[in-house]
């Protein structure tokens, strides 16, 4: 049986990517060892790091004014390093509240003693679009913190709101590489590998040189100065992942780059939201600007129903459909390593169930 991982993360990876892992798994370049068992000072460790780092410089046109840093922690990690290196100056963030991951970044600001000053928030909209930006006064926040992708609720700025002087912090995690972004547009883009970069354990940051200085009182893992002036080898860093996340990071380009990925999954979302658009049964909410490329949610309207078409699904070979446990219903994640066939087959599953009923 095929099988197709809908999950969110970690995720569906790229199956050649898979297959040269588990190939080269025993001796990385006939060296007789592992990556596992590679030092990160190893210089085999060095050329991988370094072409992962210039890998991702192309495939996004980072310019060379914005560091490149492989971190640890996860997007967690980032909701406080984010306000530890950068709300130094007015002590002060502000926050759209699209969604649970963006609620959970100001949640650990305001946790770390900075102040997170909710804007606008469309909870009593079940999150279903996106809350406009009102004026934002100058010099008056550190940066805006925006979740560019609302994993749990399915949507996506597909357009960035005008911050005016005010630096935007992005949060990528499940939008990184599938949708084209400026970085320019951005202080710091931030994103956890483990949905659409490879597995977990590697966390990227993109950040702007200019706007990193020495910092006190803030853990030296969570440091972005330190760990540009370190290369991203301050201690030991997730070795494997960050083997991993190169060889995903080739694939992508051999595929096309992010234009290509864009293209690819703006056909596979477009198909799956026409079917749901249409179907007696199915029903996606998101308001139709904002849905996510990556992260489709819908549901029956019945919670019984919901879980017979998880259970059925992946009796089909079509996995963890579940939605998230915060709000139930369901939720297909395409994130770049998932074929539109995989989608088809969600679609042709989706439509016998609904015939069955
Ligand atoms: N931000 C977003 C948009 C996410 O989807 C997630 C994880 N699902 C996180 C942050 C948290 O990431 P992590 O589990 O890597 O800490």
């Amino acid at each position: 049986m095929v099988v197709y991982n809908f999950a969110a993360g970690p995720a569906m990876m790229p199956q050649p990517v898979v297959t040269q892992i588990q190939a080269e798994l025993p001796s990385l370049g006939g060296s007789g060892m592992s990556i596992m068992e590679v030092s990160h000072r190893a210089a085999a460790f060095g050329v991988i790091i370094n072409q992962a780092e210039t890998r991702l410089r192309t495939l996004m046109a980072i310019p060379d004014d914005y560091a490149v840093l492989f971190m640890q922690g996860g997007g967690t990690g980032q909701f406080a390093a984010a306000p530890l290196n950068l709300a130094t100056n007015h002590r002060r963030i502000a926050v759209l509240d699209s969604g649970q991951w963006a609620s959970r970044a100001a949640g650990e600001a305001a946790r770390l003693g900075v102040a997170a000053d909710v804007l606008a928030t469309t909870k009593n909209a079940h999150y279903r679009h996106l809350p406009p930006l009102p004026p934002i006064a100058a010099a008056t926040y550190d940066y805006l913190h925006l979740c560019i992708n609302n994993t749990v609720e399915g949507t996506t700025y597909h357009h960035l709101p005008d911050a005016g002087s005010t630096p935007i912090v992005g949060d990528m995690s499940s939008n990184i590489l599938a949708e084209q972004y400026h970085v320019r547009d951005f202080g710091l883009i931030f994103a956890g590998a483990q949905k659409n970069l490879g597995p977990a354990g590697v966390t990227v940051v993109i950040v702007r040189r200019e706007w990193l200085h020495a910092v006190t009182a803030v853990p030296s893992m969570l440091d972005y100065r330190l760990f540009d002036q370190k290369k991203s080898l301050y201690n030991t860093p997730p070795v494997f992942a960050i083997y991993a996340l190169n060889l995903v990071l080739q694939w992508v380009q051999e595929q096309g780059g992010v234009a290509e990925m864009q293209r690819r999954n703006e056909i596979k979302a477009k198909k799956l939201y026409a079917f749901l658009d249409e179907s007696p049964v199915f029903a996606n909410l998101v308001a139709k600007a904002d849905r996510s490329l990556t992260n489709v949610v819908f549901n029956t309207g019945s919670e019984a129903l919901d879980q017979a078409v998880v259970a059925q699904a992946a009796a089909h070979g079509l996995m963890n459909l579940k939605g998230h446990r915060s709000v139930g219903g369901l939720r297909a994640s395409l994130y770049n390593a998932m074929p539109l066939a995989g989608v088809d087959a969600l679609i042709d599953f989706l439509h016998d169930f609904e015939k069955h009923l």
